[in-house]
């Protein structure tokens, strides 16, 4: 049996970045897009792995992490 919970980030990139994570599932849940003004938004965009979903047909999302987001470097 393997283990399929490989959504936990591998490296722990702390209580903001998985506030923001959690944002982008929240924002992604909601009927309506909202536009915020906050920089840091803009810096994401729908993950083309998955489409914005996060769940591919393997599970999980890798490229995104289940967010359906990445962010722009
Ligand atoms: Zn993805």
């Amino acid at each position: 049996m393997k283990g399929s919970n490989s959504a936990l980030p591998r490296a722990a990139p702390g209580v903001l970045r998985r506030t923001l994570g959690r944002l982008a599932e929240a924002l992604l849940a909601a009927p309506l897009v909202r536009v915020y003004r906050t920089p840091r938004f803009d810096l994401y965009v729908r993950c083309s792995a998955c489409g914005g979903d996060g769940i591919t047909s393997r599970g999980a999302c890798r490229a995104c992490r289940g967010f359906g987001r990445v962010r722009l470097s």
